[in-house]
């Protein structure tokens, strides 16, 4: 499976990659996970990039479609992946047309996801992350059991907030989105790849609506149960 993941910010593209990394053993590659990980462990690029992410505009093209394609020449890609929060624009989905043809890769699909401006101004406040297995929780809508461990991999007092998930940078974000983002929409329609599923549905209706969308592509745990059957 390969497949782009589009939204604004707080849309739930993150929470559905990772859920479908786990389903398909492809990984989920993001951009801003990318390059919060370069600023993490200043590197060259992260020192180019961490203003930008706190304004929450968009990092120059050429630095990310770079990063994006290098990422993709990754063994672990193989078999498929995950985009989430790339492309972001034009130019972004261009580039990546050109780049998967030369890679000789097709792509299955871009799955819009839409939540209402509003609604993700209140996802985004409530968002946080485990610092150590980068499992997604909201203070709302996905707590932890333990209000102080991951349910994942059971760190305890390790959840991070994101410094630019402030109101003030997610209506930059916003902004951004529906001036530069949006306009990739009909660029994807035109191809026939273009899906769209209901962001403000349930977290579980999410992702059975997105699953509903690649029926003929078995998890790993399926083929193996097909076998055993036939
Ligand atoms: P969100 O949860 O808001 O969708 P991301 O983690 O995807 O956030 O992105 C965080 C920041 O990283 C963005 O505000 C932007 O500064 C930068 N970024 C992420 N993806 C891209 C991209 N495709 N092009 C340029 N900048 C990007
Ligand atoms: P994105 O990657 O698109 O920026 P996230 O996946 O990080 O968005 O989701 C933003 C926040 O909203 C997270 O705290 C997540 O737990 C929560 N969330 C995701 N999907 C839903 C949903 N369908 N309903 C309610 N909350 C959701
Ligand atoms: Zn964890």
């Amino acid at each position: 499976m390969r497949i782009i993941l589009l939204g604004p910010p707080g849309a739930g593209k993150g929470t559905q990659a990772r859920i479908l990394t786990e389903k398909y053993g492809i990984p989920q590659i993001a951009a801003g996970d990318l390059f919060r990980e370069n600023i993490k462990n200043k590197t060259a690029l992260g020192q180019q990039v961490e203003e930008i992410l706190k304004a929450g505009t968009l990092v120059p093209d050429a630095i990310t479609i770079k990063m994006i394609s290098e990422r993709l020449d990754q063994p672990d890609c193989k078999n498929g992946f995950i985009l989430d929060g790339f492309p972001r624009n034009v130019a972004q989905a261009e580039a990546l047309e050109e780049m998967l043809k030369k890679k000789g890769i097709k792509l299955d699909a871009a799955v819009q996801m839409t939540v209402d401006d509003d609604d993700l101004v209140e996802r985004i406040s409530g968002r946080f992350t485990c610092g150590d297995c980068g499992e997604g929780y909201h203070d709302k809508f996905k707590p932890p059991h333990d209000p102080d461990t991951c349910d994942k991999c059971g760190a305890k007092d390790h959840f991070t907030r994101r410094p630019d998930d402030n109101e003030e940078t997610v209506r930059t974000r916003l902004d951004t989105y529906h001036k530069q983002t949006k306009p990739i929409l009909p660029f994807y329609e035109e191809r026939g790849l273009l899906k769209t599923v209901d962001g403000m549905a349930p977290l579980k209706n999410v992702t059975a609506e997105i699953l509903a969308l690649f029926p003929s592509k078995k998890t790993p745990n399926q083929g193996i149960q097909a076998k055993k059957n036939g």
